[in-house]
């Protein structure tokens, strides 16, 4: 058995789904000592919804998290249980098509519920709060965190999953030679809320309008905007964000001081969407108090890791949310990252090579995925270059578009990361 001066010291910096997904994996292993650190007093998830891929659900099965997301995770009902989405024209929310996910269809949880469910699995003492990491240093054998409270910890491995505003990034990208990466504003905004769903059947009866389109999730598209709806809370609440691009500006910014989400009207909601149909209005109607965030992503990186220190989830590669992909882009990295360092052949003296292999692996496909991303956007709002607002193009594209994100063989990726470790 590893002493505890023995076992490989491992901090992972930031508690959100992919810091600790991580943490919950690592900490099952004898050889590992594992410490988790937080900027905030306690956990916690902004009340909204968040769905996964197919690849993000085997992921959470992959990190033993399963049976806890199954318990509080939705799934399109019976007989549509494949659905991801429906599209929908936003005008007049005619049918364009369906992307289908077999086994899987559209599964969803509240993100706060999600959280909470993995801390709750977290055995005590792992997770540190309070604890904003400053900056990072590094000898040959060891790295060493500062905090704002003026302390430090010391470690064998570092990993960053602290989110879009990483503070730890720029030293990654300072010792790969590239300059510091800020986020960079979309051009595009989302109002978010949640509805009671019996509320919404109950207006969608009142103004003649299908009760179909609260049973299954939907996209509702339409020139610089889209909408999409998904049920959450065993089915009790429908989570609903709208999507509004402005395209005019080539390089558009967010002013530095306003925050990326705020309160906002549901006039302004409204207005926004004047021009759409029926299902919208109403669906908008029955969203009292929405938020509006500011969506932000990041540039492609040269690379996640630096000598001891890796990065994971946002601080990697944040994205936009439509493919609703990000969450699962920080589950795979921590999958891989967990099967890597559960072996027992790792040690201190051949950490940073499992690190530079993780970063070999993964980061193509998250590159990719973040890409595919930002391109979901402009074909959801007709701006595709290709397609456009043809309908029937929209429909076939739309169909498979998701396939080899959802399809990945993560299995085939630790293999060739072993391989590349020269691991049997
Ligand atoms: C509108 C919207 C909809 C989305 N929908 C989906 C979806 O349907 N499906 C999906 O897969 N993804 C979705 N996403 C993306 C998803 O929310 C993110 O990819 C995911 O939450 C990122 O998780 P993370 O753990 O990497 O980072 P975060 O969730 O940002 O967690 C970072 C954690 O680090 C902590 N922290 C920050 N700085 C420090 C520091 N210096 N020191 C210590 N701790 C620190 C923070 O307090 C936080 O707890 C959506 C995003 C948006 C904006």
């Amino acid at each position: 058995m590893s002493s505890p001066q023995s076992k490989l010291q491992i901090a992972i910096v930031g508690g959100g789904i992919a810091g600790v997904a991580l943490a919950l994996d690592l900490c099952r292993h004898a050889h590992l000592n594992i410490q988790l650190f937080e900027a905030a007093p306690a956990f916690g998830e902004v009340g909204a919804g968040v769905s996964f891929g197919a690849n993000a659900v085997r992921a959470i099965e992959g990190l033993g998290i399963g049976q806890p997301y199954q318990l509080i995770a939705d799934r399109t009902p019976q007989p549509w249980q494949d659905i991801w989405f429906e599209w929908r024209r936003g005008v007049d929310a005619a049918y364009l098509g369906a992307s289908i996910a077999p086994g899987v269809g559209q599964s969803s949880v509240h993100r706060a519920d999600f959280l909470d469910a993995l801390a709750q699995q977290l055995p005590a003492g792992i997770a540190c709060f309070d604890k904003r990491a400053l900056r990072v240093e590094e000898t040959a054998e060891r790295v060493r965190v500062r905090f704002t409270d003026g302390t430090e910890h010391e470690c064998d491995l570092l990993i960053a999953a602290d989110g879009i505003k990483s503070s730890i990034r720029d030293y990654v990208l300072q010792g790969l030679g590239h300059p510091a990466v800020a986020p960079r504003f979309s051009g595009t905004c989302a109002y978010r809320g949640m509805i009671d769903s019996e509320t919404l059947r109950a207006a969608y009866r009142a103004a003649d309008i299908d009760e179909h389109l609260i049973n299954v999730p939907q996209m509702y598209l339409g020139l610089d905007g889209h909408i999409l709806t998904f049920p959450v809370k065993k089915g009790r609440l429908i989570n609903v964000v709208a999507f509004v691009s402005d395209r005019s500006p080539q390089d558009p910014k967010w002013p530095q001081d306003k925050p990326w989400v705020k309160n906002t009207t549901q006039a302004e909601m409204l207005d926004a969407f004047s021009s759409w149909g029926d299902a919208v209005r109403v669906l908008l109607e029955c969203i009292p108090a929405p938020t509006l965030w500011a969506l932000h992503e990041l540039e492609e990186l040269p690379g996640y890791v630096h000598g001891r220190v890796g990065l994971i989830g946002d601080a990697a590669h944040a994205m936009l949310p439509h493919q609703g992909a990000g969450a699962g882009q920080g589950l795979e990295d921590a999958w891989l990252l967990a099967r890597l360092l559960a072996d027992p052949q790792v040690d201190a003296g051949n950490v940073k090579r499992v690190l530079e292999v993780y970063d070999q692996v993964r980061r193509p496909r998250a590159c990719r995925v973040q890409r595919t991303s930002w391109e979901a956007g402009e074909l959801y709002e007709y701006r595709d270059r290709q397609v456009g607002d043809d309908q029937s193009l929209l429909s076939t594209t739309l169909a498979n578009r998701f396939d080899w994100l959802w399809n990945h063989d993560m299995e085939i990726d630790l293999a060739s990361a072993r391989a590349q470790l020269g691991w049997q």
